[in-house]
């Protein structure tokens, strides 16, 4: 294994992952908190850093068919949620590229809302 990399976020309103601690979003990169993960709530997010991402599968979710990845946490490895590669919908797109992190592996550090 070679060394591992993290990033770190200035500022308040920070999400970080409940196990490790590490930084994960912002407030500032939430879009909707209307989702719905494996275990309960999800949000969903703009961007998030310090993942790695699983291989991409076609799943159907409640919204339709997609191809996701699982995204990990890069230093403790516990799956946080998935990423959305793909949309089939054409109402589903504006998902693409964003970030689903269930709302029970997320921490808020420095939170001011
Ligand atoms: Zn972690």
């Amino acid at each position: 294994m070679g060394r591992l990399y993290l990033d770190y976020l200035e500022g308040n309103n920070i999400f970080t992952c409940t196990t490790c601690q590490v930084h994960l979003t912002s407030y500032n990169e939430l879009i909707s908190k209307a989702f719905k993960g494996r275990h309960g709530k999800a949000y969903l997010f703009n961007s998030v850093i310090n993942i790695t991402c699983g291989p991409i599968e076609e799943r159907i979710l409640l919204s339709g068919k997609h191809q996701v990845s699982d995204i990990l946490c890069k230093k403790c490895h516990t799956v946080l949620g998935w990423k959305y590669d793909r949309a089939f919908e054409e109402s589903q797109k504006y998902k693409e590229g964003k970030f689903i992190l269930e709302k029970a592996q997320l921490k808020k550090q420095h939170w001011t809302y």
